[in-house]
């Protein structure tokens, strides 16, 4: 079995044991290709405006996660047409139909794009330009392959004249339609070919070639090569778009299995239908059927022993009955206690969460559900909308509550932290407890709640907003409280907030915890989000332009739960479209960062962290870093250690330390001044070291001086160095070790 996953980039093991994958493909198959080339393909991805093109890139892959084949795309947004780069299977497997495979999806990925065409290079299939009998014959093939889909060579073009005289072998540029029967007008092909030729081969193509070629298309339309392989009426050019661009609809078909027919009980089976006979008719959305995962995921995210108890106790209720946790030790510090009624209270949070025979079912199948939407994220979809209940926000790591079991959002994001960093954005009127729990302790999920306050709102315990997360997660949990009385206005600022948080962190995938107990009216919640509110959350949201897996939580107001939740996923739907073209710089926007002078008994841990994990420091350098920052707060002061911290949402990203010099008058020496990866590259040390100038100077201070290692690994440190404005003063010889001299710089204040 073969599946085709988009790449987003080459941050996550798995998606560099991929790349080098493909870059293994490209170096056996394309013999001509610049090493460079292929090392940049990651860069490429990362930096998507790189080369003022887009890069969108598509793997083949068996189950074990070979790769077997890929397709790399390049998108020119401004002028509105897709170029196939690459599209290349591994060595012996080219009869596998997986090049056909990859054609089709990257046909279907250009179609949403809404471009105006699709062009690539192949290879001319004439005896006269290809004298070797192998590489024709191939090169004919290919030419029939695309032929079937209309695609064809421009011609009556300077295209294929040689660069340099004796260039032979030039390549046709083809044309793929799409299947829209629109012919090639000239003005749009002479941009496409000057694009083309001037970013794609800027280093082999001089200026007048590129003139030459754009200025022989004379035709208009331009003229595509007749048929040469197959009959035109042969020709199947559709392209299957509309499921790239619909909502992937992933409903709980046993949700209503789980009914608890007692009054108050809002959490009901009608909320999950009055959703759905709004949003089925738009068309919006193409429905999935959730497919079963295994108890692995649950364990994932949950303690072994409560998924244990919540499956048996669920089979041991009575058919009919339902049993209420009523009694709940100081968790933690407990034994669990054997009466399966008192037991309920040792796994809950709260009085109104049953067990009974069918929770566990129905719970278990919203996980299928969630994960199955995670799922269509990861084949290429970017929206898919798992419509269930239970929900399962407020279910933490080993609890349930809040009328949730499993938490579903913390399992999708779970599951797709393997292929890319993963935000949550939970917009449910409560806060998202569970998800924060189950999270706090990491950074490669941030976790963002906007609710109302705990101080009048469920679950009254947490989501407070000094709750930032701990250890390696700290600064990756965001929580929003909000007032009593929410409208539009307050609930957008605290949206942009949220969203600004999230384009910091840049994910790779967006999960939406999606409550929609935020509208006017609900039973639980006291805002009074409308209609139009939602619609335009949901533009704010999908103008993130990240794939998204949308998680249904609370919202009770069943009259109107559909209305709103069409809007939101229309306002998602526009605003995704909005953002393709427009994300360029984002990657370098650097927000919200807050410098202090004061240390605290935490940064001790953190500094330590932070040295640590930059990868350039040895063990007793760590030390030595740890032990300034003691000193500092067991002296104050006196202790002659000066620290500028860069903090960003709690997390600490950066720091500098200076103090001056014993025995001089105003000399100072910059002692550390380390940026944790995830922020190098933007800026921060500069701004880290100008602030420890500014500071040095306004306490007197005339010179810094700075010292670093002569080794080949920090060439970099020191232009960082020489750029800030700081002369080499000296080189003292082979001062750490033979070879290794330390290099002294200083800069003047004065
Ligand atoms: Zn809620």
């Amino acid at each position: 079995m073969l599946r085709i996953r988009r790449i987003y980039d080459n941050v996550l093991p798995v998606n560099k044991s991929t790349l080098s994958q493909v870059q293994e493909i490209l170096r056996n198959q394309f013999s001509q290709v610049d090493e460079k080339e292929i090392d940049h393909i990651a860069e490429k991805l990362r930096n998507p405006f790189k080369q003022r093109f887009r890069t969108i890139l598509f793997v083949a892959e068996s189950i074990k996660a070979k790769v077997r084949g890929f397709g790399m795309l390049l998108h020119e947004p401004v002028l509105q047409f897709a170029y196939l780069d690459w599209i290349a299977t591994a060595s012996g497997r080219s009869g596998a139909g997986i090049g056909g495979a990859l054609y089709e999806r990257v046909r279907q990925e250009v179609a949403a794009l809404k471009v105006k065409g699709l062009f690539f290079e192949c290879l001319p299939d004439d005896a006269k330009d290809c004298t070797h009998p192998d590489e024709l014959k191939q090169n004919r093939a290919r030419l029939r392959f695309y032929e079937r889909y209309g695609a064809r060579p421009v011609v009556n073009t300077a295209y294929e004249s040689p660069v340099k005289p004796g260039d032979t072998y030039m390549p046709h540029l083809v044309y793929d339609d799409l299947g829209t029967g629109r012919p090639l007008k000239k003005s749009f092909a002479v941009k496409v070919v000057r694009a083309v030729l001037e970013r794609k081969y800027a280093e082999y193509c001089p200026a007048d070639y590129v003139d030459r070629v754009v200025n022989s298309f004379k035709d208009d339309p331009v003229r595509l090569r007749e048929f040469r392989y197959i009959k035109p009426e042969a020709v199947v050019a559709a392209v299957e778009s509309r499921s790239v661009n619909q909502i992937a609809l992933i409903v709980n078909d046993r949700h209503d299995i789980h009914h608890v027919n007692e009054r108050g009980y809002v959490e009901s089976p009608v909320r999950v239908k009055s959703i759905l006979k709004v949003i089925e008719p738009s068309g919006l959305f193409t429905t999935i059927k959730p497919r079963p995962f295994p108890d692995k995921h649950l364990y994932a995210v949950h303690d072994t022993d409560f998924v244990g108890y919540l499956k048996r106790a669920c089979a041991e209720v009575p058919a009919g009955k339902s049993l209420y946790p009523y009694i709940f030790p100081i968790r933690n510090k407990t034994r669990p206690p054997k009466e399966p009624s008192v037991l309920s209270g040792y796994y809950c949070i709260d009085t109104f969460t049953p067990i009974n025979a069918n929770a566990y079912l129905a719970a278990r199948r919203s996980v299928d559900c969630a994960l199955t939407a995670a799922r269509e994220i990861l084949d290429g979809r970017r929206i898919a909308y798992a419509l269930i209940r239970p929900p399962g926000h407020h279910a933490e790591r080993r609890s349930f509550g809040g009328f949730c079991y499993f938490n579903n959002n913390a399992i999708a994001a779970q599951y797709l932290c393997a292929y890319g960093k993963v935000a949550i954005l939970d917009v449910d009127y409560h806060h998202g407890n569970g998800s924060q729990d189950i999270f706090y302790r990491r950074s490669d999920v941030l976790t963002v709640s906007i609710h109302g306050h705990p101080r009048f709102a469920y679950p009254y315990f947490c989501g407070f907003e000094e709750e930032r997360g701990d250890g390696e997660g700290e600064g990756f949990n965001l929580n929003i409280p909000l007032p009593e009385s929410v409208d539009r206005e307050k609930y957008q600022k605290a949206l942009t907030r949220a969203l600004h948080r999230i384009e910091e962190f840049q994910p790779q995938f967006l999960i939406l915890a999606l409550g929609l107990d935020t509208a006017k009216g609900d039973p639980t919640g006291t805002w009074s989000l409308k209609v139009k509110d939602f619609a335009e959350n949901g533009r704010m949201i999908g103008a993130l332009g990240m794939p998204m897996v949308v998680i249904q939580e609370g919202g009770y107001r069943t009259q109107t739960l559909g209305k709103n939740a069409l809007a939101l996923f229309q306002g998602l739907v526009e605003g995704v479209g909005r953002s393709a073209d427009s994300r360029h710089a984002s990657n370098h926007r650097l927000y919200g960062v807050i410098f202090r002078d004061t240390i605290v008994p935490e940064d001790r841990q953190r500094v330590r962290r932070l040295v640590d994990i930059t990868g350039f420091f040895h063990p007793e350098e760590v030390d030595v870093a740890e032990e300034l920052v003691v000193e500092r707060l067991e002296k104050g002061e006196p202790s002659g250690y000066h620290f500028i911290m860069a903090e960003h949402y709690g997390r600490l990203a950066g720091y500098a330390c200076f103090g001056q010099i014993p025995g001089t008058a105003s000399s100072h020496d910059l002692y550390w001044i380390a940026v944790h990866p995830d922020f190098q590259g933007r800026g921060l040390g500069r701004r880290l070291l100008s602030e420890s100038e500014r500071r040095i100077k306004a306490a007197g201070g005339s010179r810094i001086y700075v010292d670093t290692s002569q080794r080949v690994q920090y060439a970099s440190t020191r232009a960082f160095y020489e750029s800030c404005g700081y002369r080499l003063e000296t080189v003292l010889k082979d001062f750490y070790t033979v070879g290794d001299g330390k290099a002294i710089y200083c800069k003047s204040l004065i």
